[in-house]
């Protein structure tokens, strides 16, 4: 019998749960891709995440023809061309990996039906995660809605059978013969390559195998270095994880197999992903609404041109504005910039998290849906376990304990990098001697802040405290 395998956020060919189970299931399967035309329509043609997916996609072509087979590719709705590809092949069964976002859900549904209408079977399976839905719930049977219980109930469940490999390799004689056929370039799909900013990240599964071996070398420092932009610390995953160039599961064993305190560390971060993903599948209402219902509609004043300087990080703080910058310009922002440049938008410029949220969509190439909504919930004080409204980071002393020396900031603010230790993270504090030998003209060379953090502060406080009723 025929299968189709239909690839998604999962563009690699090892430890893939997909293409194990249709492989061993049928002796004839057929990988497909869609470029969805309902997602890559509305963005724009400089996006570097169909460059990224591209460039997967043809490794994994060039993988395929090891076996005689190919990638079958299509542009158009996934609601029409899977179920036509799926009837032009005479498939008896679709298999896919399963996908948590509200929206992926939807389609899946549809497309589901759409092939029960034809008599195909629609198979989805886990394997985005190491634990999905309901395996993971309170006591009560409830889904839990703090973070540490979680981890600890996801930690206790962590067997050898959970985090083991599902084999590709040794069922590929079932992959389907097929002729070579190109995939369409970047402007067959309405994209232009990005030459202001070019791609530093490596694509596709050998680019996060060299990224996790490097990794492996740097694991048992990752709690101590994890926190601070200048140095490598973290892994640089994310866009892979979101991607699924590397497995979760290949990833967890990793961690398992170094033990101590770095490998821990990171353990929990993988479970913070996949808290927020079961959260959202939970929880759809999230994407559009406050977990907190009493802070869904605080009156932000929201600012457009405190906006737009936050965006083009122009806002006269420096570790604000080199977070916003390194995000601009590479498409990944370290994860403590994005705590407090999220923080600073909605706590001293008082504007709407959903503004951030958006604007992180738009520009991270690990945009993803639920780690991005629930970082941005938790820093605005309005989610599931998140920060407590009434604590709220100082920008200048987050800058003085994590870019000490001012390394980072020196790097996306050139303009500052004459500036004392002493004097970069608050430049207006710094003497009129100071910023002359610096080369610096206050409001010219390095925008004056927008703000004083201390009077919005006591705003933002005011803001949550009338909705808090407290
Ligand atoms: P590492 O530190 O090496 O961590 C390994 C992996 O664990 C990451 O790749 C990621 O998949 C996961 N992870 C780590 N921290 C978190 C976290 N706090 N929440 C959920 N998963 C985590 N992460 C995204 O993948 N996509 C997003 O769109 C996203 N938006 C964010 C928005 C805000 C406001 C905040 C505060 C955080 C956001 N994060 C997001 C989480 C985190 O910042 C990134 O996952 C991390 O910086 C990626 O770098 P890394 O791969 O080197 O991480």
């Amino acid at each position: 019998t025929t299968a189709l395998v239909w690839l998604r956020r999962d563009l690699r060919l090892s430890d893939h749960a997909a293409l194990s189970v249709a492989l061993q299931e049928h002796g004839r399967v057929i990988p497909v891709f869609v470029f969805d035309r309902t997602i890559l329509d509305p963005l724009p043609p400089t996006d570097r995440r169909v460059a990224f997916i591209l460039e997967s996609l043809k490794e994994i072509q060039a993988r395929l023809r090891e076996y005689g087979s190919g990638l079958v590719v299509r542009i158009g709705d996934p609601r029409t061309e899977i179920p036509g590809l799926a009837h032009e092949f005479q498939a008896s069964a679709v298999y896919a990996n399963r996908d948590y976002e509200p929206a992926a859900i939807a389609r899946d549904t549809a497309i589901a039906q759409s092939l029960a209408g034809q008599g195909i079977q629609w198979v989805d399976v886990k394997d985005q995660v190491i634990f999905e839905r309901d395996e993971i719930l309170s006591r009560q049977g409830t889904p839990f809605q703090v973070f540490t219980p979680y981890w600890r109930s996801w930690l206790q469940k962590l067997t050898p059978v959970a985090m083991a490999e599902y084999p590709v390799t040794p069922y590929c004689r079932n992959l389907a013969r097929l002729p070579a056929v190109p995939l369409p370039s970047l402007e067959e799909l309405g994209f232009a390559p990005n030459d202001e900013t070019p791609f530093t990240l490596t694509v596709g599964e050998s680019g996060a195998a060299t990224l996790l071996a490097d990794f492996a070398r740097r694991i048992e420092h990752y709690h101590v270095l994890r926190d601070y932009p200048a140095r490598k610390g973290p892994s640089y995953l994310s866009t892979h994880l979101r991607f699924g160039t590397v497995s979760i599961r290949q990833l967890v064993r990793l961690a398992l197999a170094n033990p101590g305190e770095g490998a821990e560390c990171w353990l929990k971060e993988l479970c913070w992903r996949e808290f927020y993903q079961q959260l959202l599948w939970h929880r759809p209402d999230l994407v559009e609404h406050t977990f907190r219902p009493e802070f869904d509609r605080l009156p932000f004043p929201n600012r457009e041109d405190w906006f737009a300087a936050w965006c083009a990080g122009r806002t006269g703080y420096p570790l604000v504005d080199a977070g916003m910058r390194q995000l601009n310009q590479t498409g990944w922002m370290h994860n403590r910039l994005r705590m407090i440049t999220a923080s600073f938008l909605v706590k001293d410029l008082l504007i709407d998290w959903r503004r951030g949220e958006r604007y992180f969509a738009e520009k991270l190439l690990d945009f993803d849906l639920a780690s991005n909504n629930g970082g941005w919930q938790w820093a605005a004080s309005v989610g599931c376990d998140a920060q407590p409204w009434f604590r709220i980071f100082n920008p200048v002393t987050q800058s003085r304990k994590f870019d000490p020396a001012g390394h980072f900031i020196r790097r996306y603010c050139p303009e500052l990098a004459r500036l004392p230790d002493s004097a970069i993270h608050a430049p207006w504090l710094a003497a009129p001697l100071e910023l002359e030998s610096a080369g610096i003209r206050q409001g010219q060379d390095y925008p004056h802040p927008l703000v004083d953090h201390a009077s919005q502060r006591q705003a933002a406080l005011a803001l949550f405290k009338a909705a808090s009723g407290r």
